[in-house]
């Protein structure tokens, strides 16, 4: 299957990573008033933090150990100083009465911290496995808060809905383009790997903005407010602010020597989570064939393989981060043990006092996690500008509509013309060949040909379902190019080899082809199309829902409906590819009479195998290996004895 080498399988260059980061924060960037808001109410938890370690100082010094109120051989911060010199003078009684009011209060407004996603949060609650694809899905649903009570379940709340309408708008638009892309984009690549890209990699674009918007700015911020507390109050201990310093890019610099490796590591497993996916879609998309042909077994051989890789993939991905994650707890250890001491010391030395110890901890506490939130940053940035890659991929193609000027033409008056028409496929197999033809309107044109002669490929070039590779294709005199889609597609009315049936009733699957047609144009084009006897059969006549696919339908009816969507179209060109191959003879005949009809009005190319539908054209154009070899009415090119047509004819007749 091409998809599978043709996933973005490289690693980022730095280059790209900024490149990739600008995109994604201009698409958010219409956010920017709940972003701010999602940063204001990060900053507000971190700032209760930083204040609830003093109260537990105020206690122990004051309270248990009975040292007058004020007194501290280190000075306490600016922030923190008002609220001491409110206690001045309060017997110890009062001053628990204060604190335990203050830890009431700040129980139902932050309840307990920590860092990051380690309290409120929530996801998706799938059943998660070790898969990039159900591990996407909660992250779609995900949301945290530093904090909790009160301040968490908002922070929560509002960033749950702020990801959500992230993920709504990238998925709505990836969606709208893929449906947009021209056709041939998926003949290369499976739609298995579209929808992995639109259900499993968007939901990168929320983590990407919080990684550089705010989880950045509201660690530095914490990190810096904690530095300088430390320079502030605790400078009498050189040894503590040292450290506080040195703690930060000790770590930082152990998690980006992991990045490359982790990197790289993620590409990989997210290439196996989407070959999983397209080997199932594909095993289930033909399991008619995979039933019939008796190939289970090497389906689900593949399917095991694939999904085997894909979790050999995860695990490594798993055990680089376990990796990462130990080295950093190892260095984190040392550091406590060493604070432990230091601090021991200085209380023992009278430099500070036993209430210091509190909130020495939770500033150490706090300044580890942060530095390890900024290390990890960069990696899972990386991790996530995997998916949004993928996903820039598909915004970047041009849609037809890109590909097309704006003009309109109302209807055809005079003609079709395909102009040395040259087209290689994006694989590079090369098609047609300088391929000319002229039709008129009122006029039938045959396409006949062996498989594969590039039949299919040429009437593609008329509804600009592919764009030539040289040559041009004109309406009236004007390219196709210039006119926009939506009016070509208007123009030209196209019924493929294999029809198209929607979960919709007969009458508006029918309706597809022209949305004013009347009841009785319904019956009339159903009738031409031979369809009108099964539809009358059907429970509810015109009304009968047809399921997913139209699986209740036989492959004949099916096409036979597609045929009366073609035929009820008002379009001035009508294409039709091998329309009586599931017919039986007798409904072939009044199509071919509905035909006679629709000729008078439109510019009919059908591409058939029958004679007796070739017959009837005014010219049959004779495909081969990319060139139109012959052209001309049945009885002229029947004269030519050595000729690709009368070859052809005799060929069918035995
Ligand atoms: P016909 O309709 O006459 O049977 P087609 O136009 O379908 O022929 O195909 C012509 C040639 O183009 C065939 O050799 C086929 O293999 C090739 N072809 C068709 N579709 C693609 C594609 N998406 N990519 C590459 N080659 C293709």
């Amino acid at each position: 299957m091409s998809d599978k080498e043709n996933m973005s399988a490289e690693p980022i260059s730095t280059r790209e990573t900024l490149n990739l980061v600008a995109r994604s924060l201009r698409f958010v960037w219409p956010y920017w008033p709940r972003i701010l808001i999602q940063l204001i109410l990060s900053f507000i938890g971190i700032a209760m933090i930083l204040f609830l370690p003093w109260p537990l100082k105020i206690l122990i010094d004051y309270v248990i150990m009975g040292l007058p109120v004020g007194y501290s051989p280190t000075p306490f911060p600016p922030y923190i100083q008002p609220f001491v010199d409110l206690l001045h003078g309060m017997t110890p009684l009062e001053i628990v009465w204060v604190v335990i009011a203050v830890s009431c209060l700040g129980i139902v407004l932050i309840g307990s911290f920590g860092n990051g996603s380690s309290r409120d949060t929530a996801d998706g609650n799938l059943a998660q496995g070790l898969d990039t694809a159900t591990q996407s899905e909660n992250r779609a649903n995900e949301a945290s808060s530093r904090v909790s009570g009160l301040l968490g379940l908002f922070e929560y709340r509002f960033q749950l809905k702020t990801t959500h309408r992230f993920n709504h708008r990238l998925r709505s638009l990836v969606f709208q383009r893929l449906l947009a892309l021209p056709m041939n984009r998926f003949s290369d690549e499976s739609v298995g790997d579209a929808v992995y890209r639109v259900m499993y990699d968007t939901p990168a674009i929320s983590k990407v903005c919080y990684d550089i918007l705010v989880v950045p700015l509201s660690n530095i911020f914490l990190i810096a407010v904690v530095i300088w507390t430390m320079q502030y109050s605790y400078a009498s201990v050189p040894s503590l602010v040292l450290l506080a310093w040195l703690a930060v890019p000790m770590l930082l610099i152990s998690s980006l020597l992991m990045t490359g490796a982790t990197r790289r590591r993620s590409l990989a497993s997210r290439k196996a989570g989407a070959n999983t996916t397209a080997t199932a879609e594909e095993g289930l998309g033909n399991i008619r064939a995979v039933q019939s042909l008796g190939a289970n077994d090497r389906q689900r051989d593949e399917f095991k393989r694939d999904s085997n890789e894909s979790f050999s993939r995860y695990r490594s991905f798993v055990w680089m981060n376990v990796i990462l994650v130990g080295l950093q707890a190892a260095i984190a250890c040392g550091l406590i043990l060493y604070v432990f001491f230091d601090i021991a010391e200085a209380i023992i030395g009278g430099r500070m006092s036993p209430g210091d110890a509190g909130p020495l901890y939770v500033f150490f506490g706090q300044l580890l996690l942060s530095t390890l939130a900024l290390g990890a940053l960069w990696f899972k940035l990386q991790d996530n500008l995997v998916g949004m890659r993928r996903v820039f991929q598909i915004i970047d193609q041009q849609a037809d509509h890109e590909r097309h000027g704006k003009e309109t033409l109302e209807t055809v008056r005079e003609g079709l013309k395909i102009d040395q028409v040259s087209y290689t496929y994006p694989d590079g197999t090369p098609v047609l060949d300088s391929v000319s033809l002229d039709a008129r309107v009122g006029e039938m044109i045959a396409l006949v040909g062996t498989t594969g002669s590039g039949k299919t490929t040429l009437s593609y070039l008329i509804p600009a379902f592919i764009q030539p590779t040289a040559g041009r294709v004109l309406l009236d005199g004007i390219d196709t190019r210039q006119l926009s889609v939506g009016n070509l597609r208007g123009l030209v009315s196209f019924v493929f080899q294999e029809p198209a049936i929607f979960n919709d009733t007969v009458a508006n699957n029918i309706r597809l082809g022209n949305s004013d047609a009347s009841d009785a144009d319904l019956t009339s084009a159903a009738a031409s199309a031979g369809a009108l006897s099964f539809i009358r059969d059907l429970p509810e006549g015109f009304d009968t829902l047809l399921g997913r696919n139209g699986d209740t339908l036989s492959v004949g009816q099916k096409q036979r409906l597609a045929i009366a969507r073609g035929l009820v179209s008002q379009s001035p060109v009508l294409v039709l590819d091998e329309p009586t191959a599931a017919l039986d003879p007798e409904t072939e005949n009044a199509l071919v009479q509905a035909l006679q009809v629709e000729r008078e009005k439109r510019i009919l190319i059908v591409i058939a195998h029958r004679l007796s539908t070739i017959r009837m054209a005014d010219r049959i154009c004779v495909v081969d290996d990319g060139r139109i070899v012959e052209s001309g009415r049945h009885e002229e090119l029947m004269q030519n004895p050595s000729g690709a047509y009368r070859r052809f004819v005799e060929l069918q007749l035995g």
